[in-house]
């Protein structure tokens, strides 16, 4: 299935060390690509490192914090440095502070905003030369139910992931002509770190997001390699700014 074989490509997962990155991560190495995981915590580096080393990857892990431009530089070179290429970057690092618009402080804001849209940018503009003078590469952006709706507890993250959705066209629209393509992934509910802590601060949201996806379950990160897969092969040459639910039905759902 050369359309998905992701042989001798390396990509850089934000975030790769936990959740979604992680189950993404599973996907692109099971499909032949070697990933470099990135996270501020060294432990769940290694462990993910650890785990996909054991399903027979090639895999690295970088320190980093992905506000932090200096640190975003070294870790795109810390994959140049071990593969001599850098093919595929998933921006899927994120946070949420669940907080009613009126109760959120502008630090706080500002925390999610730069986790999660800002970093993004960061990312993107730090493998830019590098895909550009080799012949193209892929880049998946993060997204969320919150790129479509809102929620009273969401003002800052539901900001940050419309925001990504628009910079996903923005860059896709900028980078068509070096062959990059840039597109977004909106997960629905997933069960991950992230999410079990939103069921512990809101009630009734377990239950809410189940009744609402028609798949009537809620997803698990390895739900996520199949669409990371596809957006990073051959098989999406000509998919560019698009922003592909991934959610069990629950935005068409009436
Ligand atoms: P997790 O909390 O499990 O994972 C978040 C990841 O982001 C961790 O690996 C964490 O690593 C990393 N991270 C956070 N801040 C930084 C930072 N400043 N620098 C580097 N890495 C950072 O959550 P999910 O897997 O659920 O979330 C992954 C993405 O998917 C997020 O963008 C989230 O918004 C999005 N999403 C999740 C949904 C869900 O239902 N779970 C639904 C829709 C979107 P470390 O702590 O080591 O830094």
């Amino acid at each position: 299935m050369s359309l998905f074989n992701l042989s001798g490509k390396v990509a850089l997962v934000t975030g790769g060390n936990g959740g979604i990155g992680l189950g993404m991560a599973q996907g692109l190495a099971n499909a032949g690509a070697a990933i470099l995981v990135a996270g501020r915590n060294d432990e769940k580096n290694a462990a993910a490192v650890a785990t996909l080393v054991e399903s027979g990857s090639d895999a690295a892990a970088a320190t980093a914090d992905v506000t932090d431009e200096t640190a975003v530089a070294a870790m795109v070179e810390a994959a140049l440095s071990r593969w001599g290429r850098l093919n595929i970057l998933v921006n899927n690092a994120g946070i949420n502070i669940r907080k009613e618009p009126q109760e959120l402080s502008l630090d706080e804001w500002r925390s999610v905003l730069d986790t999660n849209l800002t970093s993004a940018f960061l990312c993107s503009q730090a493998v830019y030369p590098y895909m550009a003078a080799n012949g193209g590469g892929k880049i998946i952006n993060i997204g969320s139910m919150m790129s479509i709706f809102g929620a009273a507890f969401a003002p800052a993250y539901a900001s940050s992931k419309g925001g990504i959705v628009q910079l996903t066209k923005a860059t896709a629209t900028a980078w068509a002509k070096h062959n990059i393509q840039v597109n977004a992934v909106l997960p629905g509910w997933i069960d991950t770190d992230l999410t079990r802590r939103g069921r512990r601060e809101v009630e009734g949201l377990h239950e809410r997001a189940l009744a609402r996806t028609p798949a009537g379950r809620w997803g698990e990160p390895a739900d996520m390699a199949g669409i990371a897969v596809f957006l990073s092969g051959p098989a999406s040459d000509f998919v560019t700014g698009a922003a592909i639910p991934v959610d069990g039905g629950f935005s068409v759902q009436g």
